[in-house]
Order: structure tokens, then sequence, then C-alpha cells
């Protein structure tokens, strides 16, 4: 296995940049998920690693070779990528096992269906070795994929989007999964979702991308308690914000001030507050708008000024008609404007 890096890449439709000086790393043997709405450029980035396209300035990397470069493309079959993407993309005139061996066509016949079955057992799919794609369910044709992609011994698996078909149960269960391979079998993934839990729960490094460039690279730790933009805030987890003048070195809220350590007086701020950051407790600062169930807790609105946020409660206080609010510094934030 081996690293995966970008460094300084520019990619441009027509002129216009869906990559803007992108600088990126997927050790190696670790996952790096890249998080960001539609047309931010997380398949422009995995197109160009797998060498489908050129960069039109900067350096794809895998280990120490230089892959991509101005003027240089290592062909895609040179560059020993793993690929799985949302559409599964099996050879439906072959069996799952004929599937995971079609990439192995360097090898004698008899070792390449002996490993080809040895991969579809790692994905517990051994016993639909001889079953057709369409015999399969979403979940197994997606497995089937997973074992497509590494039986050749990439030194890279890039997975775009690969568990979105799929409804929420078997998906986190074929997250969960999959990332025990790709751990077991120390694969470097990059892995591209617009999923915030996705992410938060597959990445050992997270790369938050807006409008072809990116935000922060962090641990997801990191990125979460401390993200370098209101946008990262916001693509991590709900968040209410507020924009105000930093007076006394806090913005006032109307639920509230937050310390703004790294701005000047007068500064003008945003305010970003995640809704399980706000402790509620009985009094009179703010009004209850609404309840709803959301999971192990309740989503509670609250309004105070005019103003109404979503706070994250434990599910099923006896709320009074108003509360006091008290906002936890660990998920209250402000950015320069
Ligand atoms: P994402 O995968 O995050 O949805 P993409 O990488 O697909 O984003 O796209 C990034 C930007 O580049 C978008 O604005 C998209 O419209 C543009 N784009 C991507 N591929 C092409 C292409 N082949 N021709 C023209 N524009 C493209």
């Amino acid at each position: 296995m081996s690293s995966v890096t970008l460094r300084n890449v520019r990619r441009a439709y027509a002129g216009v940049a869906a990559l803007d000086d992108v600088s990126i790393t997927a050790p190696e043997a670790k996952v790096l998920a890249l998080l960001g709405p539609s047309g931010s450029g997380k398949s422009t980035i995995m197109r160009l690693i797998a060498g489908l396209e050129p960069v039109d300035a900067g350096e794809v990397r895998i280990g120490t070779e230089i892959v991509s470069a101005v003027g240089r493309t290592l062909p895609a079959e040179a560059r020993r990528i793993g690929m799985v993407f949302q559409d599964y993309a099996l050879f439906p005139h072959l069996t799952a096992g004929a599937n995971v061996a079609f990439g192995l066509d360097k090898l004698p016949r008899a070792e390449r269906e002996e490993r080809a079955l040895r991969w579809l057992d790692r994905v517990g799919l051994k016993h639909r070795a001889h079953a057709y794609p369409h015999e399969l369910s979403g979940g197994e044709q997606q497995r089937v994929a997973l074992a497509r992609a590494l039986a050749p011994a990439p030194r890279a698996v890039l997975l775009d989007e690969p568990f979105s078909g799929l409804d929420p149960v078997l998906r986190a269960e074929l997250r969960d999964a999959t990332l025990a391979t790709l751990a077991e079998t120390k694969t470097t993934t990059l892995f591209v979702t617009h999923d915030a839990e996705d992410a938060l729960q597959v990445a050992d490094r997270l790369a938050i991308l807006k409008g072809g460039r990116v935000l922060q690279e962090a641990p997801p730790r990191e990125a979460y308690d401390n993200p370098a933009t209101l946008h990262v805030a916001a693509a991590l987890g709900p968040i209410n914000t507020f924009r105000g003048r930093v007076s006394a070195g806090a913005v006032h809220t109307p639920f509230g001030a937050v310390a703004a350590p790294r701005l000047g007086e007068g500064a003008e701020a945003d305010v970003v507050v995640r809704a399980e950051a706000i402790l509620l407790r009985p009094g009179a600062a703010a009004r209850v708008r609404d309840v709803r169930p959301h999971g192990a807790h309740d989503l509670v609105r609250i309004e105070a000024q005019g103003v109404v946020w979503r706070a994250l409660a434990p599910a099923r206080i006896a709320l009074s008609e108003t509360v006091d609010v008290e906002l936890a510094p660990s998920g209250a934030f402000t950015f320069a404007l």
C-alpha cells in the first residue's frame, strides 16, 4: 500500500475551475474521507487519482511516484488503483467469482480462481460465487465490487459514494463491514461522501470541500471540535448561526455570549453554536416553540428576541413554556467575516 497525495492541484473545465489549489493526503493504510456538497469537486479528485483525466496544475503522487503533473499522466491501467463506485458497475454477464477474478488475468487460472474465492470469503460471499449480479442484493453487489477492487493488491482504493443507493440499516452495516475489511487489509482509501455521519464514522482523516477548495483537512475529532470555517462546522452536524459584533471579547447572541478570543473589539463575526451545545434549564430567558423526537434526543426549537435556534436535549425531559439557556463553550465558535 502507498500514500496518495495531491499537491496544489488545479483542474478546470472550459476555463472554470472545478478544483483550485487542492492539497490533500491519504496516508498509507488509512482512510481519507472527502466530504462536501454536490459539485464541490469530490469526483473530479477521484478521476485525477485514477488517471482518467490530466491535471491542469500541481501533481498527484502515489507513494513517491509522480503519476500526474502538467504534461504527464500515467495511464489508469498502470496506476494499480482499485475503484468502487455508487452503481457497483459489476459485469452483468459474469458471476460474482468471475467479476472478482477479472483483474487477476496475469495469474494462472487455478491461482486466479483460488484468490477470487478467498476475497469473496473475506467479504462473506463465498457461497455466492456462482451467482450473477442480478441475483444479488444491492449490498451483496457492493461487497463483490469491494472484493474485485482489493483482489489485485492495489496501491490504494477509491470509494465514490459506495453506500448511497442502500437503505439506512443495511447502509450502516455495510459501511462498518467495509471499514473492517479496509482496516484488516491496511488499505489506503479515499472515500467520497456527502454524508457527515458516514465521514465521521469511517475516516482517519477528513477533507471538507466546497467550491473546488479544501476548507480543512484534519482528523474527524479535530475538525468537529475546531472547525476552520462556518461551512466546516455546518458540514459536520446541526448548528445555529448568528451575526454580530465583538464587544468586551465576546459576541452577544439572544441566547448568551460566545467568546471571540482571536477577534478585535468591534469586529463583525459569525457565531456558530452546535445544537447539542445548548443546555436548557428551568427559567425564563427563552420561549420553547416546539419539541420533536430526534433519535435519542429531542429537537427543541427555542426563541428569544425574535431569533429561533435548535437545541438537542436529552429525550423526554419535561420542558415548561420558557427556559434558561447555557451555551457550552466546546460547541460554540466565532468566525471573522
Ligand atoms: P462532486 O463530486 O463533489 O459532486 P464534481 O467533481 O462532480 O463534484 O464536480 C465539480 C465541478 O466540476 C462541478 O461544478 C461540475 O459541474 C464540474 N464538472 C465536473 N466534471 C465536468 C466535466 N466533465 N465537464 C464540465 N464540468 C465538469
